[in-house]
């Protein structure tokens, strides 16, 4: 039972070949720069060392052909024929209000993705290209959409509604979305099965940190909260983006500096962030170094970042009342050692005793708290795309 995922973004395509039977990764890849010069494709069969090719992919259909020659190519390849794909899974940014799961793909599902692009206009146009392409090539086979948002569907309204007059909920549907969401789940539902305990009885806070960043408090299984919004800045301190920040702030430095929407949007997402305050790289090993150099802001950066998710640590564990599990997943909280003590350290009143000895590992599964821990510490890499392998599989079965 073959399934292929996929990830199309504006530019690139990630894609990744299960056999459901035993969830075996039978071939991954990447297309990047599609619709731009000197584009190039990297495929690797599992166990086989990886294939570049450089060629230019003026559109989406193009770039997923070229996917489909390498997953039959004679050496390279992993299928006979494109007959064996069961389905194929596409991650989709935004589903609103109307998918609180995924979805086989139809004429209607495509018309509301469409819909919801004024909530995501960089992502769920790039998502829908890949969709639309692929029922092009193949036709027969199911498509199956799967969604960032759905996951927070659970949220209570309380935790949802922003305190603005009610009817702009009504009328543009300005509420927390929030995102992540694929990955939340499965860093939950392993971390349950670390533990033994079913995921029903269990509290437990995601800190998903990457360069893109939400926390979410995930009770009994479903999602209660999440510090992403309407759109991708709030919450904590993330690559480039600015995290939490005071509406009032924005509307002043809009004024001051004579910024229009767009262009204070982009100081928002681009300038802000890891970046706009250490002033030295989005990326944390940069700024790690920079920090154990004695770099001012660079230790500021780390300090508010970390400062920001233990915050919220707190906030999540006083609104499900109570907690057993912190799981550290995605780019920084896989593989940061630093940011997981800095977040860690000073949580024993919760009952969390982190154990520094157990917390030096990077990218792998593992409790980094001392046994006898009422709060249990743990790192779980993310698989969004096994995720979406398994909604697919389980659609169309
Ligand atoms: P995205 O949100 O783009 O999917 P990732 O989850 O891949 O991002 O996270 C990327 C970030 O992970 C990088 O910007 C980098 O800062 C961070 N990262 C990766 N490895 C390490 C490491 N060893 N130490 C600290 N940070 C790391």
């Amino acid at each position: 039972m073959k399934v292929l995922v996929l990830n199309c973004g504006s530019s690139s395509l990630k894609y990744q070949l299960f056999d459901m039977t035993g969830e075996e990764v039978m071939a991954k890849g990447l297309v990047e720069r599609i619709g731009i010069e000197g584009g190039r494709i990297k495929h690797t069969k599992t166990g086989m060392d990886s294939v570049v090719s450089d060629s230019d992919f003026p559109n989406h259909k193009v770039a997923i052909k070229a996917v489909l020659d390498c997953l039959l190519h004679g050496e390279h390849g992993s299928l006979q024929s494109l007959e064996e794909l069961r389905a194929v899974g596409h991650r989709v940014v935004h589903g609103g209000e109307k998918f609180a799961k995924s979805v086989v793909v139809t004429a209607d599902v495509l018309r509301t993705i469409d819909e919801c692009t004024p909530f995501a206009p960089l992502h769920n146009p790039a998502n829908l290209l890949g969709i639309k392409s692929m029922m092009e090539i193949l036709p027969k086979v199911p498509q199956i959409a799967v969604f960032d948002t759905a996951f927070h569907q659970t949220m209570p309204e309380r935790s949802f509604i922003y305190g603005v007059p009610y009817h702009y909920y009504e009328t543009y549907r300005v509420r927390r979305f929030g995102f992540h969401g694929t990955s939340h789940l499965y860093v939950a539902h392993r971390a349950a099965e670390m533990l033994g305990k079913p995921l029903e009885n269990l509290k437990i806070v995601t800190c998903h940190l990457g360069n893109g960043s939400s926390i979410a408090a995930v009770d009994g299984g479903r999602s209660v909260d999440t510090t992403l919004g309407f759109g991708t800045v709030s919450g904590v301190l993330m690559g480039t983006r600015c995290g939490d920040v005071d509406p009032v702030a924005v509307l002043h430095l809009m004024q001051e500096e004579g910024l229009d929407s767009k262009a204070m949007s982009h100081v928002l997402h681009k300038d802000s962030g890891v970046l706009g305050i250490s002033g030295i790289s989005s990326d944390l090993r940069d700024v790690e170094d920079a920090a154990a150099g004695g770099n001012r802001r660079a230790k500021l950066a780390l300090d508010i970042l970390c400062y920001g998710v233990k915050k919220y640590i707190g906030a999540y564990a006083a609104a499900m009342g109570g907690l057993d599990a912190v799981v550290f997943t995605a780019g920084v909280g896989e593989n940061s050692v630093l940011v997981r003590e800095m977040v860690c350290e000073g949580l024993e009143f919760l009952g969390a005793l982190f154990d520094k000895s157990k917390n030096a590992v990077r990218g792998k599964e593992a409790f980094i708290c001392k046994p006898d821990s009422r709060v249990a510490l743990l790192v779980v890499p993310t698989n969004e795309e096994l995720v979406i392998a398994r909604d697919t599989l389980s659609l169309v079965s």
